[in-house]
């Protein structure tokens, strides 16, 4: 009776957390990877599996799945439901909308045996469209529809590097909303603006919210959600005076405020989070639409990204020490 209990307890002797030992006395030296690549790799949380390519050890998959339920709770709290759409998407959908040949250096590819040619999603604006288009009109009483997943996504990066940050598979929530006017869908992004600082909140490490660049994306209105960092790959310019956060890359005048006139902040920063008003940019190319005063109207969308492992990976470089590995309290793998 004893062993059949304790064989069921996970002990602590057992767990498959490899720690890199330096000797006494040597100092860690400087390898070129950041601090929390370092530390993460050296205190068995991750492992390396190939170029920007990684392995989450327990104790980084446990971190994973606390943040994944905080994120859930948020959303749910807003209304969005849980879907999970495939990982493979037919390439041609991407060409529908054109993006297969701008974002082509980016995607990895598979051609399966009948000779047809899939994407390693790296984000499902295409997916997700086609499929609400398939169901048929939405009726008005459905609206507004929020949907998100939370999954493993692909991007060939010309060069994968600081660990997490910018690996070539990463574990993102993409949600995606629907509504039947622009100004319904304002009030949608307004929501998941609020439940991603709801979620950052309760990460509790200072953030800035910045206007965003529409990029690939597309779309009209566009927010970045960013961590302060000295290994920030974007920089994001701020007004003390008047609060405007913008990325760097909106202005021309990196020095002056446009609103106020007055000299602006510059920060270098990770993007953790990115939202984006779509307008009906996917919804018409793929003609998912609502019904309306007997009318077929293609829906008003939007996108909203919020990289989970990267988030991990900043929060470890930001709290920690070079020696010590420190997480925020609500997703270390274990507290007391
Ligand atoms: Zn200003």
């Amino acid at each position: 009776m004893f062993n059949k209990l304790t064989s069921k307890v996970n002990r602590a002797s057992k767990l498959l957390q490899p720690i890199k030992v330096y000797p006494k006395g040597s100092s860690i030296k400087n390898d070129g990877l950041s601090k929390s690549h370092r530390l993460m790799l050296d205190m068995g949380i991750i492992r390396q599996a190939n170029t920007g390519l990684y392995t989450l050890l327990p104790l980084g998959n446990r971190v994973l799945e606390k943040l994944i339920s905080i994120v859930d709770y948020q959303l749910s709290n807003i209304g969005a439901q849980k879907i999970n759409l495939p990982n493979l998407t037919n390439a041609n959908l991407w060409a529908k909308t054109g993006r297969l040949k701008t974002m082509i250096p980016e995607i990895f590819q598979v051609t399966d045996r009948h000779r047809i040619s899939y994407i390693l999603s790296p984000t499902h604006e295409e997916a997700i469209t086609n499929l609400i288009a398939n169901i048929g009109p939405m009726q008005k009483n459905q609206l507004p529809l929020l949907l998100y997943q939370i999954s493993n996504k692909w991007r060939d990066e010309m060069k994968p590097r600081l660990g997490l940050f910018r690996s070539r598979e990463f574990v993102m929530k993409d949600l995606y909303s629907f509504d039947l006017t622009d100004e319904d869908a304002l009030k949608s992004y307004k929501s998941i603006d609020e439940a991603y600082k709801n979620i950052l909140d309760h990460i509790g490490i200072p953030y800035i919210v910045a206007i965003g660049d529409t990029g690939l994306m597309g779309g009209t209105v566009s927010h970045e959600y960013n961590y302060l960092s000295s290994i920030g790959e974007d920089t994001v310019l701020s007004c003390n005076s008047c609060g405007i956060h913008l990325n760097a890359t909106l202005s021309d005048d990196k020095s002056t405020c446009r609103n106020c006139n007055q000299l602006l902040e510059k920060n270098s920063t990770i993007e953790i989070g990115h939202t984006f008003l779509l307008g009906t940019k996917y919804s018409s190319v793929f003609e998912a639409t609502c019904h309306f005063n007997n009318k077929r109207v293609p829906l008003s969308m939007g996108c909203y990204g919020l990289g989970l492992t990267r988030l991990i990976s900043a929060s470890v470089e930001i709290l920690s020490t070079n020696e010590d590995l420190r997480w925020p309290k609500c997703i270390a793998p274990y507290t007391n």
